[in-house]
């Protein structure tokens, strides 16, 4: 007997490299090729540091009441976290915990597992289409909880609000989870569904579409009752999640629809022109909602492609796992890097013919 035999293993989470080197193509963790609004930028240059003596507000009310505002929801149904990997893993440790398996895709976000493993929860991952649909019918069954991303990642393929809603319905026993990182790039959100179902949670981040993954700033809506039970969870971990600065800048940010709409919209019209240049290439793609585009080539093997871009300093993702080893997940940069990220692919796959 050890006290290693007293610890508790889990196999972490990997998540993109974040290189030094300014000078790559950083195409690998679908973060936003534009700046923060500049109501936030005015925001973090006028902070008074002097208020980070102080705790910050517990109940991060500024923020929760500026969401609320901005989704038509009371403050009691917003949750806000430290980026929506803390509300996710706080919202399995509230909500799955009746010992029966929870169900997700076999391919998805890839920290679904990782949660259910850290929290002993068992799980059952259920095949997408051979397009890489979830089918409904496979969360119609007995479970222990139910975690979708909608728009799906890594494959970037979002499913009409109808399907998530039949899901919710047939689950009254349990807690329905919609993780919705990447809704605002062209998913349909579930957020109009919470009035009706008091078992469904809607997750989103500000790290995405609100150019924001370095503040780190999630949050969860739902039924009261669903966010209560949330909340004492948190208070029982942590009471200072948030930081004083992340509020204020978070608040900005919710008020600066203009430029949320305008940078939102850019990244798909990339996206769009991305894709037709991506075919034009030989590759194939699941039709992306997000803002990143899942792709294989015809002729070329993933891991090839993945090691080539690299080497010239393009980074994007790439898994080796079933069904998926293939395919590399490149995220929407601006206009100019993916010239030279097609550029590159088209000059690469000329030399292999
Ligand atoms: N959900 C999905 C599907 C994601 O891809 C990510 C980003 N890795 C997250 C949640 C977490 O994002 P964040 O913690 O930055 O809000």
């Amino acid at each position: 007997m050890s006290w290693e035999d007293n610890v508790r293993k889990v196999v972490p989470y990997v998540a993109g490299e974040q290189p030094k080197n300014q000078d790559i193509i950083k195409l690998n963790t679908n973060e936003n090729p534009y700046p923060p609004a500049p109501r936030v930028a005015a925001v973090i240059k006028g902070f008074d540091y002097d208020i980070l003596r102080r705790y910050p507000d517990q109940n991060v009310s500024a923020l929760v009441s500026a969401l609320a505002g901005h989704h038509g929801l009371d403050r009691e149904q917003v949750f806000v976290g430290v980026g929506s990997d803390d509300v996710l893993a706080m919202s399995f440790l509230t909500c799955f915990n009746s010992g029966k398996p929870i169900l997700f895709p076999d391919i998805t976000y890839s920290f679904y597992d990782v949660w259910a493993d850290l929290y002993r929860i068992p799980y059952e991952n259920q095949p997408l289409d051979e397009n890489f649909c979830i089918r409904k019918e496979d969360y119609i069954r007995d479970n222990g909880g139910i975690i979708l991303a909608n728009p799906n990642a890594p494959t970037g393929v979002a499913s009409e609000r109808s399907v998530y809603e039949e899901i919710i319905r047939a689950n009254p026993d349990s807690v329905v989870i919609i993780d919705e990182a990447y809704v605002d790039f062209g998913g349909e959100s579930c957020v109009p569904l919470i009035g009706k179902y008091d078992n469904l949670l809607v997750m989103q981040t500000f790290s995405k579409s609100r150019s924001m993954a370095g503040l780190r700033i999630g949050y969860a809506m739902g039924s009261k009752k669903l966010i209560k039970y949330l909340s004492d969870v948190k208070f029982s971990f942590n009471s200072y999640t948030m930081s004083n600065l992340a509020i204020a800048a978070g608040v900005a940010s919710v008020e600066d629809e203009a430029y949320f709409a305008e940078t939102t919209a850019k990244v798909v019209a990339t996206r769009e022109r991305t894709k037709r240049e991506l075919a034009r290439l030989g590759f194939v793609f699941p039709d992306s909602k997000t803002n990143f585009i899942f792709a294989a080539h015809r002729a070329v093997p993933g891991q090839e492609l993945f090691e080539a871009l690299r080497a010239n300093g393009i980074y994007v993702r790439h898994w080796n796992k079933p069904r998926i080893e293939n395919y590399l997940r490149i995220s929407v940069g601006t206009d100019e890097e993916m010239d030279k990220v097609l550029a590159f692919l088209e000059d690469y796959l000329k030399n292999k013919e």
